[in-house]
Protein backbone atom coordinates (compact mmCIF):
# COMPACT_ATOMS: atom_id res chain seq x y z
CA UNK A 1 0.00 0.00 0.00
CA UNK A 2 1.21 3.08 -0.84
CA UNK A 3 2.00 5.71 2.13
CA UNK A 4 0.35 9.19 2.17
CA UNK A 5 2.50 12.42 2.24
CA UNK A 6 1.04 15.39 3.47
CA UNK A 7 2.44 18.84 1.72
CA UNK A 8 0.24 21.00 4.31
CA UNK A 9 -3.12 20.11 3.70
CA UNK A 10 -2.50 18.44 -0.01
CA UNK A 11 -2.39 14.67 -0.08
CA UNK A 12 0.85 13.15 -2.14
CA UNK A 13 -0.27 9.43 -2.96
CA UNK A 14 2.57 8.40 -5.03
CA UNK A 15 5.51 9.16 -7.16
CA UNK A 16 5.23 12.80 -8.36
CA UNK A 17 6.54 12.50 -12.24
CA UNK A 18 8.49 15.08 -13.35
CA UNK A 19 6.09 16.87 -16.22
CA UNK A 20 7.07 18.81 -19.39
CA UNK A 21 6.88 21.76 -19.92
CA UNK A 22 5.72 20.82 -23.57
CA UNK A 23 2.69 20.33 -22.18
CA UNK A 24 1.61 23.07 -20.30
CA UNK A 25 -1.33 24.39 -21.48
CA UNK A 26 0.02 28.37 -22.75
CA UNK A 27 2.53 26.04 -25.11
CA UNK A 28 -0.35 24.34 -26.47
CA UNK A 29 -1.59 27.48 -26.95
CA UNK A 30 0.98 29.19 -28.73
CA UNK A 31 1.76 25.97 -30.94
CA UNK A 32 -2.26 26.28 -32.24
CA UNK A 33 -3.04 22.77 -30.31
CA UNK A 34 -5.80 24.96 -28.87
CA UNK A 35 -7.15 26.42 -32.37
CA UNK A 36 -6.24 28.36 -35.01
CA UNK A 37 -8.72 31.09 -33.43
CA UNK A 38 -7.32 30.59 -30.55
CA UNK A 39 -3.84 31.02 -31.40
CA UNK A 40 -4.20 33.55 -33.64
CA UNK A 41 -6.51 36.23 -31.07
CA UNK A 42 -3.55 35.48 -28.09
CA UNK A 43 -1.05 35.83 -30.46
CA UNK A 44 -1.81 38.61 -32.81
CA UNK A 45 -2.28 42.49 -32.12
CA UNK A 46 -4.57 43.11 -28.94
CA UNK A 47 -6.12 46.47 -29.13
CA UNK A 48 -4.89 47.12 -25.70
CA UNK A 49 -0.94 48.84 -25.19
CA UNK A 50 -1.07 47.66 -21.72
CA UNK A 51 -1.39 44.28 -22.87
CA UNK A 52 0.75 44.21 -25.86
CA UNK A 53 3.61 45.66 -23.24
CA UNK A 54 3.42 43.59 -20.34
CA UNK A 55 2.63 40.13 -22.35
CA UNK A 56 5.29 40.86 -25.60
CA UNK A 57 3.77 38.50 -28.26
CA UNK A 58 4.03 41.26 -30.46
CA UNK A 59 7.00 44.25 -30.71
CA UNK A 60 8.70 41.96 -27.88
CA UNK A 61 11.54 44.64 -27.49
CA UNK A 62 8.82 47.12 -26.07
CA UNK A 63 8.04 44.40 -23.40
CA UNK A 64 10.59 45.18 -20.15
CA UNK A 65 9.81 41.23 -19.30
CA UNK A 66 11.13 40.14 -22.78
CA UNK A 67 14.40 41.84 -22.00
CA UNK A 68 14.22 40.01 -18.45
CA UNK A 69 14.32 36.62 -20.08
CA UNK A 70 17.86 37.37 -20.54
CA UNK A 71 18.44 38.56 -17.33
CA UNK A 72 17.95 35.40 -15.00
CA UNK A 73 21.52 34.18 -15.23
CA UNK A 74 24.62 35.59 -15.13
CA UNK A 75 28.48 35.56 -13.48
CA UNK A 76 29.47 34.60 -9.93
CA UNK A 77 31.36 36.66 -7.61
CA UNK A 78 34.91 34.59 -7.61
CA UNK A 79 35.14 34.04 -3.47
CA UNK A 80 31.60 33.28 -1.32
CA UNK A 81 30.80 35.41 0.99
CA UNK A 82 30.20 34.28 4.54
CA UNK A 83 26.45 34.75 5.30
CA UNK A 84 25.91 33.26 8.73
CA UNK A 85 24.50 30.48 9.68
CA UNK A 86 20.94 29.51 7.77
CA UNK A 87 18.63 30.50 9.98
CA UNK A 88 20.36 33.98 9.91
CA UNK A 89 20.93 33.97 6.16
CA UNK A 90 17.36 32.35 5.40
CA UNK A 91 16.04 35.92 7.49
CA UNK A 92 18.39 38.39 5.51
CA UNK A 93 17.33 37.08 2.18
CA UNK A 94 13.51 37.26 3.33
CA UNK A 95 14.31 40.76 4.02
CA UNK A 96 16.02 41.46 0.59
CA UNK A 97 13.48 39.87 -1.21
CA UNK A 98 11.13 42.17 0.57
CA UNK A 99 13.29 45.19 0.26
CA UNK A 100 13.11 44.45 -3.43
CA UNK A 101 9.27 44.30 -3.34
CA UNK A 102 7.91 41.29 -2.54
CA UNK A 103 4.54 41.00 -0.58
CA UNK A 104 5.35 37.29 0.55
CA UNK A 105 8.66 35.01 0.57
CA UNK A 106 9.43 31.34 1.43
CA UNK A 107 12.14 28.98 0.84
CA UNK A 108 12.07 24.92 0.77
CA UNK A 109 14.04 22.38 -0.78
CA UNK A 110 14.37 21.98 -4.32
CA UNK A 111 11.99 18.64 -5.05
CA UNK A 112 12.90 17.57 -8.33
CA UNK A 113 9.80 16.50 -8.56
CA UNK A 114 9.03 20.10 -9.26
CA UNK A 115 11.88 20.54 -12.37
CA UNK A 116 10.30 20.06 -15.48
CA UNK A 117 11.73 17.56 -17.10
CA UNK A 118 12.25 19.57 -20.74
CA UNK A 119 12.08 22.45 -21.69
CA UNK A 120 8.58 23.57 -23.29
CA UNK A 121 7.86 27.11 -23.97
CA UNK A 122 7.26 29.03 -26.89
CA UNK A 123 10.24 31.35 -25.87
CA UNK A 124 12.31 27.99 -26.16
CA UNK A 125 11.38 27.80 -29.68
CA UNK A 126 12.94 30.83 -30.66
CA UNK A 127 16.20 30.32 -29.18
CA UNK A 128 16.11 26.53 -30.45
CA UNK A 129 16.33 25.11 -26.97
CA UNK A 130 12.34 23.64 -27.09
CA UNK A 131 12.38 20.12 -26.21
CA UNK A 132 16.18 20.56 -24.36
CA UNK A 133 16.25 18.30 -20.97
CA UNK A 134 16.43 20.32 -17.85
CA UNK A 135 18.93 19.74 -14.83
CA UNK A 136 18.63 22.15 -12.16
CA UNK A 137 20.91 20.67 -9.12
CA UNK A 138 20.30 23.79 -6.77
CA UNK A 139 19.52 22.74 -3.44
CA UNK A 140 17.02 25.11 -2.85
CA UNK A 141 14.12 27.31 -3.67
CA UNK A 142 13.19 30.99 -2.77
CA UNK A 143 9.61 31.41 -3.45
CA UNK A 144 8.44 34.96 -3.65
CA UNK A 145 4.72 36.73 -4.08
CA UNK A 146 3.81 40.15 -5.62
CA UNK A 147 -0.21 40.95 -4.41
CA UNK A 148 -2.37 42.30 -7.09
CA UNK A 149 -4.40 44.97 -6.58
CA UNK A 150 -8.23 44.32 -4.81
CA UNK A 151 -9.73 46.70 -6.93
CA UNK A 152 -8.48 46.33 -10.40
CA UNK A 153 -9.16 41.94 -10.12
CA UNK A 154 -12.40 42.81 -9.59
CA UNK A 155 -12.94 44.63 -12.52
CA UNK A 156 -12.45 40.80 -14.12
CA UNK A 157 -13.00 40.51 -16.85
CA UNK A 158 -11.71 43.07 -18.83
CA UNK A 159 -8.37 44.51 -19.85
CA UNK A 160 -8.21 46.14 -16.52
CA UNK A 161 -7.77 43.05 -14.58
CA UNK A 162 -5.28 41.60 -17.56
CA UNK A 163 -3.06 44.66 -17.15
CA UNK A 164 -3.02 43.76 -13.34
CA UNK A 165 -1.89 40.40 -14.16
CA UNK A 166 0.50 41.47 -16.19
CA UNK A 167 1.78 43.87 -14.32
CA UNK A 168 2.12 41.86 -11.30
CA UNK A 169 4.08 38.98 -13.83
CA UNK A 170 6.71 41.98 -14.41
CA UNK A 171 7.00 42.93 -10.90
CA UNK A 172 8.20 39.65 -9.26
CA UNK A 173 9.85 38.92 -12.61
CA UNK A 174 12.19 42.15 -11.72
CA UNK A 175 12.20 41.04 -7.96
CA UNK A 176 13.63 37.46 -8.69
CA UNK A 177 16.28 38.54 -11.23
CA UNK A 178 17.16 40.87 -9.07
CA UNK A 179 17.52 38.39 -5.27
CA UNK A 180 19.17 35.99 -7.81
CA UNK A 181 21.34 38.86 -8.88
CA UNK A 182 22.33 39.57 -5.31
CA UNK A 183 22.65 35.75 -4.14
CA UNK A 184 25.34 35.51 -7.31
CA UNK A 185 27.10 38.87 -5.80
CA UNK A 186 27.49 36.83 -2.29
CA UNK A 187 29.54 33.62 -4.42
CA UNK A 188 26.74 31.30 -4.61
CA UNK A 189 25.24 30.16 -8.17
CA UNK A 190 21.45 31.17 -8.10
CA UNK A 191 18.66 31.18 -11.04
CA UNK A 192 15.74 33.35 -11.24
CA UNK A 193 12.28 31.64 -12.69
CA UNK A 194 9.82 34.02 -13.72
CA UNK A 195 6.88 33.70 -16.41
CA UNK A 196 8.88 34.70 -19.58
CA UNK A 197 11.84 32.13 -18.65
CA UNK A 198 10.97 29.07 -16.04
CA UNK A 199 12.73 25.75 -15.07
CA UNK A 200 10.42 24.78 -11.86
CA UNK A 201 6.89 24.64 -11.28
CA UNK A 202 5.80 27.56 -8.93
CA UNK A 203 2.20 25.89 -7.53
CA UNK A 204 4.10 23.31 -5.46
CA UNK A 205 7.00 25.75 -4.76
CA UNK A 206 4.91 27.84 -3.08
CA UNK A 207 2.87 25.09 -1.24
CA UNK A 208 6.11 23.89 -0.15
CA UNK A 209 7.49 27.11 0.71
CA UNK A 210 4.70 27.55 3.14
CA UNK A 211 3.02 30.99 0.86
CA UNK A 212 -0.61 29.05 1.19
CA UNK A 213 -2.18 26.06 0.33
CA UNK A 214 -3.38 24.75 -2.72
CA UNK A 215 -7.26 25.31 -2.91
CA UNK A 216 -10.11 23.92 -5.44
CA UNK A 217 -9.28 26.68 -8.11
CA UNK A 218 -5.44 25.37 -8.52
CA UNK A 219 -4.02 29.21 -7.02
CA UNK A 220 -1.99 29.03 -4.13
CA UNK A 221 -4.41 30.31 -0.85
CA UNK A 222 -2.23 32.56 1.03
CA UNK A 223 -3.64 33.75 4.23
CA UNK A 224 -2.49 37.20 3.96
CA UNK A 225 -4.43 37.92 0.21
CA UNK A 226 -6.22 34.89 -0.33
CA UNK A 227 -5.22 33.40 -4.77
CA UNK A 228 -4.50 37.14 -5.39
CA UNK A 229 -0.87 36.94 -6.15
CA UNK A 230 1.79 35.85 -8.66
CA UNK A 231 4.89 33.74 -8.09
CA UNK A 232 8.41 33.90 -8.77
CA UNK A 233 11.28 31.68 -7.83
CA UNK A 234 15.10 31.34 -7.10
CA UNK A 235 16.73 28.41 -7.22
CA UNK A 236 20.13 28.82 -5.06
CA UNK A 237 22.80 26.67 -3.42
CA UNK A 238 23.24 29.30 -0.61
CA UNK A 239 22.45 27.36 2.19
CA UNK A 240 19.50 28.19 4.02
CA UNK A 241 16.72 27.01 6.52
CA UNK A 242 13.59 25.95 5.39
CA UNK A 243 9.98 26.95 6.15
CA UNK A 244 7.23 23.98 6.65
CA UNK A 245 3.85 24.07 4.57
CA UNK A 246 0.92 25.38 6.15
CA UNK A 247 -2.28 23.78 6.74
CA UNK A 248 -5.05 26.23 8.06
CA UNK A 249 -7.86 23.79 6.55
CA UNK A 250 -8.22 25.62 3.44
CA UNK A 251 -8.95 22.47 1.59
CA UNK A 252 -11.49 21.30 4.30
CA UNK A 253 -13.31 24.85 3.85
CA UNK A 254 -13.19 23.80 -0.11
CA UNK A 255 -15.00 20.70 0.21
CA UNK A 256 -17.95 22.88 0.80
CA UNK A 257 -17.59 25.67 -1.12
CA UNK A 258 -17.50 25.60 -5.04
CA UNK A 259 -17.70 29.28 -5.95
CA UNK A 260 -15.05 29.44 -8.27
CA UNK A 261 -16.51 26.24 -10.33
CA UNK A 262 -19.72 27.52 -10.30
CA UNK A 263 -17.92 31.10 -11.56
CA UNK A 264 -15.93 29.40 -14.13
CA UNK A 265 -17.94 30.36 -17.40
CA UNK A 266 -16.54 26.76 -19.40
CA UNK A 267 -16.39 24.46 -16.06
CA UNK A 268 -13.16 24.23 -16.02
CA UNK A 269 -12.93 23.71 -11.86
CA UNK A 270 -14.15 20.61 -10.83
CA UNK A 271 -17.36 20.86 -8.57
CA UNK A 272 -16.67 17.45 -7.22
CA UNK A 273 -14.12 15.01 -5.72
CA UNK A 274 -10.63 15.62 -5.72
CA UNK A 275 -8.44 12.90 -8.13
CA UNK A 276 -4.89 11.98 -8.54
CA UNK A 277 -3.00 13.48 -11.07
CA UNK A 278 0.81 12.68 -11.07
CA UNK A 279 1.08 11.36 -7.51
CA UNK A 280 -0.93 14.18 -5.96
CA UNK A 281 -4.58 14.69 -4.83
CA UNK A 282 -5.98 17.04 -6.03
CA UNK A 283 -9.08 18.91 -8.19
CA UNK A 284 -7.74 18.64 -11.41
CA UNK A 285 -8.23 22.21 -13.31
CA UNK A 286 -9.14 21.31 -17.34
CA UNK A 287 -6.28 23.53 -19.00
CA UNK A 288 -7.05 23.66 -22.27
CA UNK A 289 -10.77 24.87 -21.72
CA UNK A 290 -9.64 27.31 -19.35
CA UNK A 291 -7.04 28.72 -21.61
CA UNK A 292 -9.74 28.71 -24.65
CA UNK A 293 -12.18 30.72 -22.88
CA UNK A 294 -9.18 33.53 -21.76
CA UNK A 295 -9.05 34.92 -25.70
CA UNK A 296 -13.46 34.58 -26.20
CA UNK A 297 -14.43 38.12 -26.52
CA UNK A 298 -10.72 39.64 -27.60
CA UNK A 299 -12.50 43.16 -27.94
CA UNK A 300 -12.66 43.16 -23.61
CA UNK A 301 -10.35 40.82 -22.53
CA UNK A 302 -7.12 38.30 -23.51
CA UNK A 303 -7.28 36.62 -19.85
CA UNK A 304 -9.60 35.67 -16.84
CA UNK A 305 -9.63 35.94 -12.94
CA UNK A 306 -13.10 35.40 -12.29
CA UNK A 307 -12.13 32.58 -10.05
CA UNK A 308 -10.18 34.41 -8.44
CA UNK A 309 -12.09 37.08 -7.83
CA UNK A 310 -14.76 34.97 -6.39
CA UNK A 311 -12.91 33.14 -4.02
CA UNK A 312 -13.76 34.25 -0.51
CA UNK A 313 -10.04 34.68 0.50
CA UNK A 314 -9.84 37.22 -1.89
CA UNK A 315 -11.22 39.75 0.18
CA UNK A 316 -8.10 40.31 2.60
S1 LIG B 1 -9.45 31.59 -15.07
FE1 LIG B 1 -11.58 31.79 -15.81
S2 LIG B 1 -11.79 30.15 -17.35
FE2 LIG B 1 -9.98 29.67 -16.11
S3 LIG B 1 -10.69 28.35 -14.46
FE3 LIG B 1 -10.77 30.47 -13.65
S4 LIG B 1 -12.87 31.17 -14.10
FE4 LIG B 1 -12.49 29.33 -15.38
S1 LIG C 1 -13.80 29.84 -4.40
FE1 LIG C 1 -14.18 28.48 -2.67
S2 LIG C 1 -13.73 26.42 -3.48
FE2 LIG C 1 -12.81 27.89 -4.88
S3 LIG C 1 -10.70 28.10 -4.17
FE3 LIG C 1 -11.88 29.76 -3.21
S4 LIG C 1 -12.51 28.89 -1.24
FE4 LIG C 1 -11.85 27.17 -2.51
Amino acid sequence: MTRVKLLGSTEITGEQQRFDQREVAFTRLGRGLLGKDTKDRWLGESPDPFWRILYAYTRKENSLVWHLRRAVDGPLKPETVFTGDPEETSAKIKEVAKFFGSSLVGITKLDQAYVYSHRGRNTDLEDGRFGEEITNCHKFAIVVGYAMDYEHINQSNSYYSDAETGRAYVEVAKIVVMLAQFIRELGYSALAHHFRQEEVLHVPLAVSAGLGELGRSGYVISQEFGPRFRTGVVTTDLPLAVDSPINDHIQDFCNYCSLCAETCPVQAIPSGEKTVVRGVKKWALDADACMTYWSSDPEKHLCCALCMKNCPFNNR
